[in-house]
């Protein structure tokens, strides 16, 4: 068997006037007119509590567009029995037929779900249309297309024979089940940490997000349609200490795959290191979490190209992914430049719903975000050694609307050169030509993340020097490009330090820790 050689599902532009925006268009009214009712997904069937939770577009806080029925610790151990009486049968699948339910999902994704999957993440998480495409329909189904064929390049690494020796390995999936805890902010790294152990023939518990729960629920019915079997991906609705406390101190617990937050994932990490006796085997654990990603300019690199990329790489989606830059090192003889059309550049972007596709800038995803972002921003209005240059008003009236912020900071260590705060604020370090090296180290030093990081420069010995100096800075570098948007089969997606295991999203790296091999020696 060979799997097809997956290609990257191209982005669609909807265009005005084009059939696939009025598609678009009709499937957001679509699901704007009704109010659905989610429940979990737990074997196959589908669970109701009746304690339901209602669901907003963050952007329009007065609709609602449905209530899901949350669960607790009871919902959470019926995920893990149904999960445990399908793995047996799932292991035994072989490994072509699992393929083929998520080169399945794929096909189905990139054709009759696509305006669903889209519809869904711009109205409940707040992505403008040309965000959700490239997150919701094209890498999802990237993940789906390549996974399959990693997972063939998994399985078809054997090693070396000798006369009369068969040695071979057999990749077994994890004993028991995985955990699967998943972020607001993409849905196609929702779909892909269910998928990617479930390829490899594990069985999944899955809690999503509470402010993704409405798209969760398409991933399930894609799923489903594609025809994963009942059990082997159950989603269920909990506060996460509670389905933690349930899946944490099971004995079965194989792994944890994760994206998220450095603290939770370090909370994880601790109880699962506090029940490790418990367990028949070691938990795999791979998780993405934070980013304070950087760009740093170089005094030779191109003005208008670094404003670009600090442009969209700390505002697209709101600042709202890991990889977002949210701090840059800009050498003084570039700046005035730099500053010109940054500002200039902001001033054309339209911030407001989903549904108005020239809107740039959407809502944050809840009011804690929200509540978060703008205490920085008021701080920096009040220190003296900060000033924003741009943007700085933000309103919870309607929605959560934060207007892209640009800080410019006297001191590199100042506490937004620093901490992640995972919304549309960048902050600015604008450093002496000549202390190239002294800025090096503030970048290194000022925050313990090494997700993405991007440098802008024209002369190669000085981007040679870069990329070696900063080589534990990033598990992502971009030479002149944002340090935003790594697409599946192309850039391998992870950082290290605190940003994360590093276990690269969208390679077989990522497989790999979703196998336990045996290895067979026969002799004739
Ligand atoms: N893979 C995404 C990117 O390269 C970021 C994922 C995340 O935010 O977790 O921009």
């Amino acid at each position: 068997f060979k799997i097809p050689t997956p290609k990257n599902e191209p982005v669609k532009a909807y265009r005005k006037g084009s059939p696939e925006r009025a598609s678009l268009k009709a499937e957001l009214a679509r699901l704007k007119g009704q109010e659905l009712e989610i429940p979990m997904i737990i074997g196959g069937k589908e669970v109701r509590t009746g304690n339901l939770v209602s669901i907003h577009p963050p952007h329009e806080l007065k609709h609602t567009l449905g209530h899901y029925h949350k669960g607790g610790a009871k919902e959470v151990n019926m995920a893990i029995d149904a999960a445990l009486a399908a793995r047996s049968s799932w292991e035994n699948t072989p490994w072509q037929e699992r393929a083929a339910v998520f080169l399945r999902a794929a096909e189905l994704l990139a054709g009759p779900y696509r305006d669903r999957m889209n519809a869904a993440t711009m109205l409940a998480q707040s992505k403008n249309v040309f965000q959700a495409e490239i997150d919701a329909a094209c890498e999802m189904v990237d993940f789906f297309r390549f996974n399959a064929a990693y997972l063939e390049q998994v399985y078809s690494d054997q090693p070396n024979s000798a006369a009369g020796i068969w040695n071979r390995l057999e990749h077994r999936p994890l004993e028991g089940f995985v955990f699967a805890v998943t972020p607001f902010n993409f849905t196609s790294i929702c779909a892909n940490l269910c998928a990617a152990p479930a390829q490899m023939g594990n069985v999944v518990v899955w809690k999503p997000s509470d402010t993704q729960i409405y798209s969760a629920k398409v991933i399930m019915d894609l799923f489903m349609e594609a025809g994963l079997p009942a059990g082997v991906v159950n989603m269920v609705f909990a506060d996460g200490p509670v389905a933690g406390e349930v899946c944490f101190k099971h004995p079965e617990l194989s792994g944890l795959h994760f994206t998220g937050s450095t603290k939770t994932f370090q909370y994880m990490w601790k109880t699962i290191g506090e029940n490790i006796h418990n367990y028949r085997s070691y938990p795999r654990i791979v998780g993405e979490t934070g980013g304070k990603d950087y760009v740093l300019a170089y005094k030779d690199a191109k003005a208008d190209q670094v404003a670009t990329a600090l442009l969209r790489g700390a505002f697209e989606y709101q600042g709202q992914k890991c990889s977002a830059a949210s701090r840059a090192y800009i050498p003084q003889s570039l700046w005035p430049a730099v500053e010109e059309k940054l500002v200039a550049d902001l001033k054309t972007v339209k911030m407001g719903t989903v549904e108005d596709f020239s809107n740039f800038v959407n809502a944050v995803i809840d009011e804690r975000a929200y509540d978060k972002i703008t205490a920085y921003i008021e701080q920096a209005k009040k220190d003296e050694g900060a000033e924003i240059i741009a943007g700085g008003n933000h309103s919870k009236e309607e929605g959560y609307f934060i207007e892209p912020t640009v800080i410019v900071v006297k001191d590199p260590h100042y506490v937004t050169m620093k901490e992640e705060l995972f919304g549309p604020v960048m902050t600015i370090f604008v450093y002496e030509d000549e202390e190239l090296d002294a800025t090096i180290e503030a970048l290194d030093t000022a925050s313990p993340y090494a997700l993405t990081g991007a440098i802008f420069a024209t002369d190669r010995l000085v981007i040679n020097e870069l990329i070696e100096k900063l080589r534990h800075t990033a598990g992502n570098f971009y030479v002149n490009d944002k340090p935003t948007g790594a697409v599946v089969g192309q850039q391998p997606f992870g950082g290290g330090r605190a940003s994360g295991t590093n276990d690269k999203a969208g390679s077989y790296l990522n497989l790999l820790r979703w196998v336990s091999p045996r290895t067979i020696k026969e002799t004739f």
